[in-house]
């Protein structure tokens, strides 16, 4: 089973990341999150993220509705095709609420550019971002987007483990890291 062998070197480890976690948590607390929260997780990227942010969110005594989106930008390769288009939309009624969207990395930013424009166009009342991974080098000057929050700021380098693919394997991952060529 020699192919089974994973080729990946770790850029975060498991409890790096847990760590930051609980710093973004510790950042979140000191904004208000209105009377109804939330969350909003961009599938499928973001499920290992969101499940860890809820769970530390929890100290928080928030309350925060969960749920999720489909955005689709990626077409099986390691670059944005250019075009996002939205798959699954939210469940939750949004008007009204403190919305936070969650997703895994803001690379070009058209993908949150979209989502957070998405959500406003609903009626959220106020609209903030937390993703897990930042290349800001990578920003395309169409997208000037940050995130309110940022797990790890990384270099221009194609990530997976903890949530993010290479066409669909090591999602399960529960450290971030790259996979070695050869
Ligand atoms: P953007 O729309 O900001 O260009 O791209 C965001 C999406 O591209 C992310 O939600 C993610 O799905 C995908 N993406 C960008 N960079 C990487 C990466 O290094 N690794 C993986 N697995 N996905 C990436
Ligand atoms: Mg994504």
């Amino acid at each position: 089973m020699e192919q089974m062998k994973r080729h990946v070197d770790v850029m975060f480890s498991a409890a790096e990341i847990q760590q930051r976690v609980a710093a973004i948590v510790d950042e979140m607390a000191e904004h208000d999150c209105g009377k109804r929260f939330v969350m909003v997780g961009v599938l499928r990227g973001s499920f290992m993220f969101l499940a860890d942010l809820v769970r530390e969110i929890d100290r928080l005594q928030r309350e925060p509705h969960i749920d999720f989106m489909t955005l689709e930008s990626y077409h099986g390769g390691t670059e944005s095709s250019g075009v996002v288009r939205l798959r699954k939309d939210v469940s939750v009624d949004v008007r009204g609420a403190h919305v936070l969207l969650v997703d895994d990395i803001l690379d070009s930013g058209r993908t949150l550019t979209f989502a957070v424009r998405h959500i406003e166009n609903k009626g959220a009342a106020h609209v903030r971002t937390c993703v897990l991974l930042d290349k800001p080098e990578r920003r395309s000057p169409d997208f000037p987007i940050s995130a309110d929050h940022v797990g790890f700021t990384v270099p221009d380098k194609f990530v997976v483990g903890y949530g993010l693919d290479a066409d669909n394997r090591f999602r399960e991952l529960p450290y971030i890291g790259v996979v070695r060529d050869g």
